[in-house]
């Protein structure tokens, strides 16, 4: 297949990478990033004309909007925009509308696995748009990725990511205060972990990220909280909830505190750059 893939970041550069190694006729483009291995265009519009599959990796739905109305015109009749990055559903829907508009297919595709996913081929996908444009690219996410469930109507991929991401927000959050009481309460961290991972406490953030280092599976907490999956990434897909939750009239107060956590804790506490895990020393540091 011949795919244009714009945004060549920390995940679209892997991404690309593998679908370039799988046989796929790969044309990138970024605005900064250059990466080996691949073939380059001079412009998005450039790289999209001709290409089957337009997929893009970007930053916001601010860039993705912007990207969208330069590619857009330049790709052929019957070819399909298909977006990974994690932006706002209403971006969503206003890219599938134009691209329809313009005779396009067109899918939201948001991801999660994170950087190590990417570049291991083992994403999963959260797909919205129609069946026939679901099937055709459907290929290309079995080599990004292990798994793609295809979710609904354009926006129905970012819905199902941003309500994944509040609730791992909001149980990190749970999980780091109670690690932090049951020190204050004199009870050992490995005691706790053995405890509620096989308990109804148990959760992906307690069982599969353990954020107390030398506790559970390895993970960002035993490299000194370097991401992973910053705070700031975290604090990005809990902004998005809450923007659609105002937009849908959604009542979402775990979802709210949890933004408001981590906005104190990237902007104000030195999170920026940290694990989204390193909530656990936030909160040792707070209790004295
Ligand atoms: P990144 O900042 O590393 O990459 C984004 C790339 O887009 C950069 O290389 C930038 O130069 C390029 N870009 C910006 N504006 C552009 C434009 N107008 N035209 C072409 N290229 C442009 O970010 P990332 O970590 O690769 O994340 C990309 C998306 O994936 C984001 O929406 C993010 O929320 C989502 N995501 C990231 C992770 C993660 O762990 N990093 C996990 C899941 C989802």
């Amino acid at each position: 297949m011949k795919i244009a893939f714009i945004g060549l970041g920390n995940m679209g550069a892997p991404m690309a990478l593998n679908l370039a190694r799988a046989g796929h006729q790969v044309m990138g483009f970024d605005t900064a990033a250059r990466p080996d291995g691949l073939t380059m265009a001079d412009s998005a519009a450039a790289a999209a004309a001709g290409a089957d599959v337009v997929i893009t990796m970007l930053p916001n739905g601010q860039i993705l909007r912007a990207v969208a109305d330069q590619v857009i015109p330049a790709m052929r009749p019957g070819a399909i925009l298909c977006d990974c990055s994690t932006v706002d559903v209403d971006s969503a829907r206003a890219v599938a509308d134009q691209a329809r508009a313009a005779g396009l297919g067109a899918l939201d595709a948001p991801v999660s696995g994170g950087i190590g996913g990417a570049q291991a081929g083992t994403l999963t996908f959260m797909v919205g748009g129609p069946d026939e444009a679901f099937a055709t690219v459907a290929p290309l996410f079995d080599i990004m990725g292990q798994k793609a469930v295809h979710c609904g109507d354009a926006g129905a991929g970012q819905a199902a990511k941003i309500c994944n991401n509040m609730i791992l927000g909001v149980t990190m959050i749970a999980t780091c205060e109670a690690f932090a009481l049951a020190d204050k309460l004199g009870l050992d961290r490995q005691k706790m972990f053995d405890v509620v991972s096989t308990s109804s406490g148990y959760s992906w953030s307690m069982n599969a990220y353990c954020p107390a280092p030398g506790v559970g599976p390895k993970s960002p907490a035993d490299n000194d909280y370097k991401p992973g999956f910053a705070a700031e990434l975290m604090l990005k897909d809990l902004n998005l909830s809450q923007a659609a939750a105002a937009s849908a009239g959604a009542d979402t107060p775990m979802g709210a505190l949890a933004r408001q956590l981590y906005d104190r804790f990237v902007e104000q506490e030195g999170g920026r750059g940290r694990d989204f895990s390193a909530m656990l020393p936030r909160f040792v540091e707070k209790n004295g």
